[in-house]
């Protein structure tokens, strides 16, 4: 009995790791049941973060008028409205991961 309780209760520790990855936690949970907690454990550490990813991909810029982070590409800061002219700056990565991060 106490095998399936603990089966029971790493799977769902299994689905909190996920989830703080941005992964389904749901999923996981039922990955680590039917199969087993240890292998759901592994594919969670395998698998990379999905929110990190998509900061990855995504090209921030600040806006010089409020100086929040908005799209690259956007011709209209989303906080404040503004036009943004071709001489907003990219953001470096160090400064990005370290707004982003605080
Ligand atoms: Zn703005």
């Amino acid at each position: 009995m106490d095998f399936f309780i603990g089966w029971i209760v790493f799977s769902i520790l299994v689905g909190v790791y996920a989830d703080t990855k941005g992964r389904s936690g749901v999923g996981f949970i039922l990955l680590s049941l039917i199969l087993s907690p240890l292998f759901g454990f592994i594919i969670a550490l395998i698998v990379s973060p999905i929110k990190s990813n998509v900061v990855v991909r995504r090209e921030l810029k600040e806006c010089k008028y409020c100086e929040e982070l908005i799209e690259k590409d956007d011709l209209f800061c989303r906080y404040c409205g503004k036009e943004q002219t071709q001489k907003a700056q990219p953001i470096k990565s160090d400064e990005l991961k370290e707004r982003l991060y605080h």
